[in-house]
């Protein structure tokens, strides 16, 4: 785990993404980083960006397709949230 959290280290950009089929829905996510997730009346957690949020109902893409930068200083957060995540559908990128 700690290997995982040095090599993103080295990732100029990081980008995030939630697999919504997997998502249970208990909102830990913007507990920990509320800048980067937040759910949605569909009881389910999006990404963003700003307020830009990467659900079909906000008319973008969500899933695999709807890739969100995380934010400067924002990193450790979003590595914690996917570390904590009960559906372990978080999933991070470098881009
Ligand atoms: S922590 Fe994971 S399972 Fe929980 S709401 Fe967020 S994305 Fe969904």
């Amino acid at each position: 785990m700690y290997l995982y959290k040095a090599k993103l280290m080295y990732y100029k950009d990081m980008k995030v993404w939630i697999d919504q089929d997997l998502c249970t829905g208990d909102g830990l996510c913007e507990e920990i980083c509320p800048d980067v997730f937040v759910g949605k009346d569909d009881g389910l957690f999006y990404v963003k960006e700003g307020d830009k949020i990467f659900s079909e109902e906000d008319g973008n893409v969500g899933g695999a397709q709807g890739l969100a930068v995380v934010p400067k200083g924002q990193e450790e957060a979003v590595i914690e949230s996917a570390e904590e995540c009960p559906g372990e559908c978080i999933m991070i990128e470098p881009s």
